[in-house]
């Protein structure tokens, strides 16, 4: 059997260092086995997904050379490669398993659906109470040809233990009447997640399912959905999660998440890559190792569990090595030409900086910061009138969750950004953008805000503004809440949507 394995990712964020770890065991293993590596966009959500997010992933996966030999852009015998472009694909299987009795229409209004759950959240159990699930077949027919709007639900079985292997954990057990009737074909005609995974992982025969530790308590809905099919599932291996420091699951407010970022920060490919393969996985001898050396001792069933920390203290460390070991200056150059100290990059700093030169030398300290990662801050400058550090804080936080909504960051749209929030909070714009020269430069008296942050872009200067708050001391969980709270409030951001989502697992 040829092995071929496959990314997924949802473009509905950043590209997520997570999404490169799993890619490149992906890769490693279809690689040595002389397979395919495939690469699938998973963008059934539709409110969330967007193409400025599909071509981050794209590109984050380009630049790190993890390429792939399906997928969007390179074409293949099993495509379209986008879920979006396969809705009849999903129609048609979902139909099927209707015919089957696998699964059945619920025609349960959304207004019933919160009311269960709000019931159900002070009781026990969780989940679709099945109250649609013994409709007879001809009601259901009835019903759908009058127009009513329904979705399609698995029907999990109720009786005995669902078993999969994990090539990593052994055998997994668990109860099918714990198994929710998952919502497999939405009103509008897209599927969910659960049912866009199976079939296409089918159809596009993948041998080996390496991917993330998360997706394991969906296993069994898919589980379902194979069988019912009568398909034979993949191997299953989930890869242990990437930790924070503190052991909690990998986050952006812990850690730098986003290969944009890393990009940026000046880290080079080949080290982020090596380093990633650290995870979970030791190479024996050297830490440093490439690719193709990764490829020859690599073997999947030496995956150790043991939740591996993303150090980006450790990760400076080995891309030193990579600076100081494999390049020359000469080699060198043209890398860091390529990074930022080119003549566009450099033009676009000059555009908004020449005004504020009073000699040629002034250059280098008034634009260091944009060929920085972080810029030292002296806490004392981060001030902001009549307010507490912990405002300032909120204020900083507040600007963080405001351009995360946004795809890309324009000086217009930092303009807008600044004065909406001046308006809201009740502060004078000059007040407000204070803390925020400093925060992204380092200093007071530097380039003009809006230009600076639209040239530094999204992923920097939510890290820049995240590590300002670092240095104004530590956030309480309890202030946190308070913060999502009214910030919800003030900037009318909807909560994600409980239940129903596409992934809900
Ligand atoms: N679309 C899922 C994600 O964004 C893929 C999960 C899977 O690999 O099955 O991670």
């Amino acid at each position: 059997m040829e092995v071929r394995t496959r990314i997924a990712p949802s473009p509905t964020g950043d590209p997520h260092v997570g999404t490169a770890y799993q890619a490149l065991f992906d890769w490693v293993w279809a690689k040595k086995n002389g397979g395919s590596f495939v690469l699938r966009i998973e963008d059934t959500d539709q409110a969330r997904s967007t193409q400025h997010s599909e071509k981050a992933i794209l590109d984050s996966l380009e630049w790190l050379g993890l390429n792939w030999d399906e997928g969007p852009g390179v074409g293949g015998p099993y495509g379209p490669y986008r879920q979006s472009e396969r809705l009849h694909i999903y129609r048609e299987h979902s139909g099927a398993l209707l015919e089957k009795g696998a699964a059945y229409r619920c025609f349960c209004t959304k207004e019933r659906l919160g009311s269960m759950r709000d019931s159900r959240r002070s009781g026990a159990g969780s989940g679709y109470d099945r109250l649609c699930r013994d409709i007879p077949a001809a009601e259901s027919e009835r019903r759908a040809r009058a127009g009513e709007p329904f979705v399609i639900r698995m029907k999990a079985p109720l009786e005995g233990d669902c078993v999969f292997t994990d090539l990593l954990r052994g055998e997994i057990r668990k109860a099918w009447e714990t198994v929710d009737d998952q919502v497999i074909l939405k009103t509008d005609g897209f599927p969910t997640y659960h049912l866009a995974v199976v079939v296409d992982d089918h159809l596009m025969r993948i041998s080996h399912i390496i991917r993330g530790e998360e997706w394991i308590n969906s296993v069994p809905k898919h589980i379902h959905l194979f069988n019912a099919f009568g398909w034979e599932p993949p191997v299953f291996c989930h890869l242990p999660l990437l930790r924070n420091a503190d052991h909690s699951k990998l986050s952006k407010r812990k850690n730098p998440t986003s290969i944009t970022y890393f990009k940026q920060a000046g880290f080079l490919p080949e080290a982020l890559l090596n380093y990633l393969g650290m995870m979970g996985w030791s190479m024996p001898g050297d830490e440093k190792f490439s690719r193709e050396e990764m490829m020859r001792d690599f073997r999947l069933e030496d995956i150790t569990l043991g939740g591996p920390v993303f150090d980006a203290a450790k990760l400076r460390w080995l891309n030193a090595r990579y600076i100081r070991e494999d390049y020359t200056p000469e080699r060198l150059l043209p890398v860091l030409e390529n990074w930022g100290l080119n003549r566009g990059h450099i033009l676009d700093v000059l555009r908004i900086s020449q005004t504020r030169l009073e000699t040629l030398a002034d250059w280098g300290a008034l634009t260091s910061f944009f060929f920085s990662d972080s810029v030292p801050i002296d806490p004392a400058l981060l001030d902001m009138k009549g307010c507490s550090a912990a405002e300032v804080q909120e204020v900083l936080q507040q600007a963080v969750w405001l351009i995360e909504g946004m795809y890309e960051i324009s000086s217009q749209s930092m303009e807008e950004m600044f004065r909406d929030m001046s308006a809201k909070l009740g502060l004078k714009l000059r007040d407000l953008t204070r803390p925020f020269y400093v925060a992204i430069s380092g200093s007071r008296a530097s380039t003009p805000l809006f230009d600076s942050m639209a040239l530094l872009g999204s992923d920097m200067c939510r890290m820049r503004l995240r590590r300002a708050i670092e240095v104004l001391g530590p956030v309480t969980a309890a202030a946190q809440e308070a913060a999502e709270v009214r910030f919800a409030a003030l900037f009318g951001r909807a909560e994600p949507e409980g239940g129903e989502t596409d992934t809900g697992t």
